[in-house]
This record gives structure tokens, C-alpha cells and sequence, in this order.
């Protein structure tokens, strides 16, 4: 693999370890000692290391913030020049404390080592990685630190890969590279749900791509989504675990390696969700169509969708013509609200709705599990959960391997629990 290669081809070498360490593992210098002995160690044990940071906790919104001070809509190429600019902070500090400790390391900024992605500012996309760039530094036993988070565009403006992003850096270099990946952060791994909801939470020791995929976009926020399916692609094993222990965490692999065969894995709750109902739209082919695309082209992504037929349906005229109408209710996450209203504002006449109205008040609740798929009546059973509390559900969405309840706020936790014990995920009290 060589910086004109277009693609990240998966390569191949035993002995060698992608660590990241994420914002709070090099929060402070003392932190960065700590990431540092364990790279050493990682080291002495017989491996080539790779470490890649992110920005120390608090950096990138501090620097985000600067911008924001002045401009509501700042340059996308400069925001992204000025929060790449954490990372190089991090990736210094870590070579100097590697060097400090007697080891041999030196920092990589993104064009350094032909970290090539498209010109998407603020969430490009990695195309390419200088794999042989890393192999030459890696040679003599130094510690390449790489600064996570951003790359350059074919025309060398620098990029960030999204927040988050420095977890995509890793996946890639791995991919890159063949190596394992380690995440470092500040939990000890995947939970079967949010422990500060349900008590009886318990760390997954292995979990599937996909369904880990399923529990990032739901908001399980201990890797990018993008991550995740970059790992997926090339078949990266991730280990996520703490930087403040040594126990195991949680394996991403495989689905063949994920042995578990429950059926559901994990509960997740997504509060980001915000309800769009568009009442009485006219019944006819396109409309719906037209509506979806509208919100396509501001980039948009709709996640539930449910067609209903309305109660505004008029009766039959006199020539016997009955105006057919239809309610159209779909969900959009809260921070896409305000623009949703724009483009449904704009749509309301061409569709034909009598009105238009928006809950923010809503909870999605989810459960994941590969063991779905071979499973009849998972279904069945999460709606008794909810009901033998109950709990009215607004909107269900599924998936092979999930299934979706929209609930009000209210009931969030209490859903969450009744369902995460329910399917028996949690650890004997
Ligand atoms: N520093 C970046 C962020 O805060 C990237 C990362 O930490 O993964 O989003
Ligand atoms: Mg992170």
C-alpha cells in the first residue's frame, strides 16, 4: 500500500498495535506519561506500535467555540486548519513523553503520513494511507504517534474526519497497516445498555460489527459510527477498553467471533429524536416522494417512517370524487428540527397537508441482537415488556437485527430497564 494507492487495502503483519488513546487518556500530562508506558510496554512485549491521539478532553469544543465567537457559519476549510490543530498538540506531547521515558517516537501529522481523504470539510473521508511511510518509521523501533482526526485533500488542504473522528484514524491505519486496533478511552468497554440508567448493566466481552454499528447510531457513543464501519469493511478487530485499567473491555469483531448467540445484545436509548407529522397530505403517487427529497437535498437523513390513513380524508362530493388523504409521520434527529421546519414549510402547499406539526418530546428506545434474525416473537416480547408497564409506543421501526420504539421522555429509563431485564441482559441482583 503506497500514499498513490486510492484505497486502504488490508494489509498484513503480526506483530503490530494500533493504540488510541481518546481525549480524557491524554487529558492532562500526567495522562500522557500514563498512554505513553503503556505504548513502552505494548513495545517491550514484542510488538510494533502505532499510537494515534486525539485531541486532550475539552480541546476541540474549546477551539470550535473560538470559531463559532466569530462567525455563526464559519469557513468549513478554516474550522477544519484550526480543529486539526488539538491533535498536533496531543501527538507532540506523546512523542515527547515516549522520548522521555526512554523510548524512541516521533509525531505524524496527517499529510505527514499521506493521510489522503476528499475535500469534505468538517466529515471527510479517508481514501488513502502512506502505508509504507509507516512501515519505514516503525523500522528502528521508533513509536510512530499519529495525530488522529485529520488528513489532507488531494490538493493538501487539511481535513477533519468528523468528531469522533480520531477512532476512524485508528481503524484506517489499522486497516492499513494489518494490525489490531486498540481504543483507549475513558469506560472499560460496551455495555449491554447505559449503566447510569440500568444498574444491572453489564460490559459485552464480544460484540458483532454490526450490531455495533446499530448501538453508535443509536447513540452508544464509545466509537464513530464511521469507525465502526471502516472496521467492518476490512475486518479490524477493535478492543475498546480503559485506559485507567488493565482488565479486557469489549472485542468488535466478526460476527463469526462474536459467540455469543443471545438474542438481544444490547437496549439502547436515542434522545436525539424529534417527531414530524404531516397531516392529511394528499393520498396520490409522488407526493410522499416529493416531500422525502426535499429534505434529501438539505441533507437530511429521516430516520422512521409511517403512512397512516387520515382522519382529514373528505367525504365523496357530488360527482362521487373522494379527495383521498393520508398522514405522514416521520422522525428526524432534534438538531435537524429547525431546518425540517424550513423544508416542510416549504413543501406544506405542494403536498397538500392541512398542517404540519413537531414533538420534541420523544425517546427512542432499541433493542440489538443478531440472534434476532433466527428468533420469531422478539418483537411480540418487547411490546409486552413495554405494555406491563405501561407504556404506549408512538412509532416502531425494525431492522434485521433491531427494533425501534418511539415512547414519550417521560418513560425513557423505565423502558429501558423493563427492557434490558426483560430480555434477561442483566447481571442477577
Ligand atoms: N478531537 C476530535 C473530537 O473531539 C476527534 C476525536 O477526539 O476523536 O471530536
Ligand atoms: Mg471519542
Amino acid at each position: 500500500m503506497t500514499g498513490t494507492a486510492t484505497e486502504i487495502s488490508r494489509g498484513a503483519s503480526v506483530s503490530l498495535i494500533v493504540q488510541k488513546f481518546g481525549g480524557t487518556s491524554v487529558g492532562t500530562v500526567d495522562r500522557i506519561r500514563n498512554a505513553a508506558a503503556r505504548a513502552l510496554a505494548t513495545q517491550r512485549a514484542g510488538h510494533q506500535v502505532v499510537v494515534i491521539v486525539s485531541a486532550m478532553a475539552g480541546e476541540t469544543n474549546r477551539l470550535l467555540a473560538l470559531a463559532s465567537e466569530l462567525s455563526p457559519l464559519p469557513d468549513a476549510r478554516e474550522v477544519d486548519a484550526l480543529a486539526s490543530t488539538g491533535e498536533q498538540v496531543s501527538a507532540a506531547l506523546m512523542a515527547l513523553a515516549i522520548q522521555a521515558q526512554g523510548g524512541k517516537a516521533r509525531s505524524l501529522l496527517g499529510h505527514q503520513l499521506g493521510i489522503i481523504t476528499d475535500s469534505a470539510y468538517t466529515k471527510a473521508r479517508i481514501k488513502a494511507i502512506d502505508a509504507q511511510r509507516l512501515h519505514d518509521e516503525l523500522a528502528d523501533g521508533t513509536i510512530a504517534v499519529v495525530a488522529g482526526f485529520q488528513g489532507v485533500d488531494e490538493a493538501g488542504n487539511i481535513t477533519t474526519l468528523g468528531r469522533g473522528g480520531s477512532d476512524t484514524s485508528a481503524v484506517a491505519v489499522a486497516a492499513a497497516v494489518g494490525a489490531a486496533c486498540e481504543i483507549f478511552t475513558d469506560v472499560d468497554g460496551v455495555y449491554t445498555t447505559d449503566p447510569n440508567i440500568c444498574p444491572t448493566a453489564k460490559k459485552i466481552e464480544r460484540i458483532s460489527y454490526e450490531e455495533m454499528l446499530e448501538l453508535a447510531s443509536l447513540g452508544a457513543k464509545v466509537l464513530q459510527i464511521r469507525s465502526v464501519e471502516v472496521a467492518m469493511k476490512y475486518g479490524v478487530p477493535v478492543h475498546v477498553r480503559s485506559s485507567f485499567s488493565e482488565a479486557p473491555g469489549t472485542w468488535v469483531v466478526g460476527e463469526e467471533q462474536s459467540l455469543e448467540r443471545v438474542t438481544v445484545t444490547g437496549v439502547a436509548l436515542d434522545r436525539n429524536e424529534s417527531r414530524v407529522m404531516l397531516v392529511g397530505v394528499d393520498d396520490r403517487p409522488g407526493i410522499v416522494a416529493q416531500a422525502f427529497t426535499a429534505l434529501s437535498r438539505e441533507n437530511i437523513s429521516v430516520d422512521m417512517i409511517i403512512q397512516s390513513p387520515s382522519a382529514h380524508t373528505t367525504p365523496a362530493g357530488p360527482d362521487g370524487a373522494v379527495s383521498r388523504k393520508t398522514d405522514v409521520t416521520f422522525t428526524v434527529t432534534k438538531a435537524d428540527l429547525a431546518r425540517t421546519q424550513q423544508v416542510m414549510e416549504s413543501m406544506r402547499v405542494v403536498v397538500g397537508a392541512r398542517e404540519v406539526r413537531y414533538e420534541e418530546d420523544i425517546v427512542k428506545v432499541s433493542i440489538v441482537g443478531l440472534g434476532m434474525r433466527s428468533h420469531a416473537g422478539v418483537a411480540a416480547r418487547m411490546f409486552e415488556l413495554l405494555a406491563a408497564e405501561n407504556i404506549n409506543i408512538e412509532a416502531i421501526s425494525t431492522s434485521e437485527i433491531k427494533i425501534s420504539c418511539l415512547v414519550a421522555t417521560r418513560y425513557a429509563e423505565l423502558a429501558v430497564r423493563a427492557l434490558h431485564d426483560g430480555f434477561g441482559l442483566g447481571t442477577p441482583a
